[in-house]
């Protein structure tokens, strides 16, 4: 810029001055055009993009003990906070308007009953599209319990489900807020893009002589692609840093509040950049765990690794992002595998798990009032391009890493960069590719009896989703 400046006032210098034009100053005026009108060029490029961006932020650190979601085995509520947990917003608006908001937060998960309020709430109130709403949970096991889904236990204290509503309705409020705020944040803005790598995240599907284990398998798939999104002012002064990973927040298991390594990761940039707004996004980790696991200096330890894995992406070139904005959000249909007969559903009625018989009513209560359990799924799938530089494919659920290996290979082209992300809009539960669901274990069958779906999915699940991101990804990138 330097340059260009020096450039600039150079010529306006001449300009106004009242030296007689000689034949010696003529062939230097050329030559200083010449200079500068491929420096404004590139001057407009680089400093007028065209983009807005706005940022905000809210604690949302219950202030009294709440139950905390993640483990179906604990039993109390929580004992306090290792740090505050955090909603984040990035708004981004392009030259012609086009808007899009990003909003990361330190939770389990988000259900597609809070994402549609939010969206109906945000385009009442802010005229924001729905397609232009992103929602990505952290996914941190050390965040409040507030999901309706997972309230409805059988026997379950009332005191703990009034709570439980009173925490999703005050996160409502705040989050509607949050998209209002970063939007009236918006001002002119660069973006950059580029990415680093991070090593902690390790493969958990140990293979055995039936189905894998949930274990540590070093050999197993993983994605350690740390993608960073590097919003700065127009002037250059570094604003936001939003970037991902492919991991289980699991390296905590305890009854203190924390982001675990996502919220160590934060804390680490912004204190490395005072007045940086840091936003993690989780990618396709449902079948990736920190490893090791199980202390706070472990927590502390991946989100350094991961603030390294972004500041290492910083040092290299940083691709800056042009063009248009668009957004495109739509739903495919999965279908589950043979639906539980009413027989065995009867049988597990009769478990000792509370989600198991919560499971067994839930459906009982279907077969009673249909004659059939539903037997779909509405799966949300967002896609975002930043003009020719980044596609940005957002996956509802629990997304098992194949899906990002694949969708990074195969939309190679499409976009300089392509960041796919899962623990979007809707965290219901685990997605398998076909190779996941066929091995069985976890993530490809008995994880969906904690839940009140007639999993597994058919045979049908990897196609479809795959199939409706290239529409949706075709859709965003086309000319
Ligand atoms: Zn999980």
């Amino acid at each position: 810029m330097l340059v260009s400046d020096h450039g600039v006032s150079e010529f306006r210098l001449f300009q106004k001055d009242t030296f007689p034009m000689t034949r010696f100053c003529l062939p230097l005026m050329a030559l200083l055009i010449g200079l500068t009108q491929p420096l404004n060029a590139q001057d407009a490029k680089t400093e007028n993009t065209g983009w807005k961006a706005g940022v905000a932020r809210a604690v949302i650190t219950p202030d009294e003990p709440m139950w905390m979601a993640g483990y179906a085995s604990r039993t109390k509520p929580s004992e306090g906070k290792v740090q505050d947990l955090f909603a984040k917003a990035l708004a981004i608006e392009d030259a012609s308007g086009t808007r899009l908001v990003i909003v990361t937060t330190d939770l389990i998960g988000l259900s597609l009953e809070f994402r549609l309020w939010l969206q109906e709430e945000a385009e009442k109130q802010f005229q924001l599209p729905p397609a232009g709403l992103l929602l990505n949970a952290s996914h941190t096991h050390c965040g409040p319990e507030f999901r309706p889904a997972k309230l409805a236990l059988p026997g379950q204290d009332q005191g703990r489900v009034d709570q439980a509503r009173k925490y999703y309705e005050f996160l409502q409020q705040k989050m509607l807020a949050l998209v209002g705020e970063s939007l009236k944040n918006l001002q002119p803005a660069k973006l950059g893009y580029t990415h680093g790598r991070a090593g902690f995240a390790m493969n958990r599907r140990l293979p055995t002589d039936t189905e894998p284990r949930n274990a540590p398998y070093p050999d197993g798939p993983v994605d350690h692609e740390v993608p960073v999104l590097k919003v700065e002012s127009a002037a250059g002064e570094l604003k936001a840093l939003l970037f991902g990973y492919a991991c289980h927040n699991t390296t905590l298991a305890f009854y203190q509040f924390c982001g675990d390594y996502a919220g160590f990761a934060q804390q680490d940039l912004e204190a490395e950049f005072p007045g940086v707004t840091a936003m993690f996004i989780t990618g396709c980790g449902g079948d990736q765990n920190p490893q090791p696991r199980g202390t706070v200096e472990l927590a502390e330890h991946h989100g350094s690794a991961l603030a390294t894995g972004v500041k290492a992406g910083l040092l290299g070139p940083v691709q800056p992002v042009d063009g248009k904005l668009s957004t495109m959000i739509d739903t495919v249909t999965l279908e589950f595998a043979a639906a539980p007969t009413r027989q065995e559903l009867e049988e597990l009625s009769k478990s000792t798990s509370d989600y198991f018989q919560r499971r067994a009513a839930k459906l009982l209560k279907q077969l009673d009032e249909n004659g059939k359990i539903d037997q779909t799924y509405p799966y949300t799938i967002q896609t975002v391009s930043f003009g020719d530089d980044i596609l940005l494919v957002a996956l509802a659920g629990e997304v098992v890493v194949d899906y990002s290996l694949r969708l990074k290979q195969e939309l190679k082209g499409r976009a300089g960069a392509v960041w796919v992300s899962g623990y979007s809009n809707d965290v219901f539960g685990y997605v398998p590719s076909l190779r996941v669901l066929n091995e069985g274990g976890y993530e490809g069958r008995s994880a969906m009896l904690y839940t009140t779906l007639p999993g597994p999915f058919a045979q049908s699940v990897e196609d479809l989703i795959i199939g409706k991101v290239h529409e949706l990804a075709e859709k965003v990138t086309a000319k």
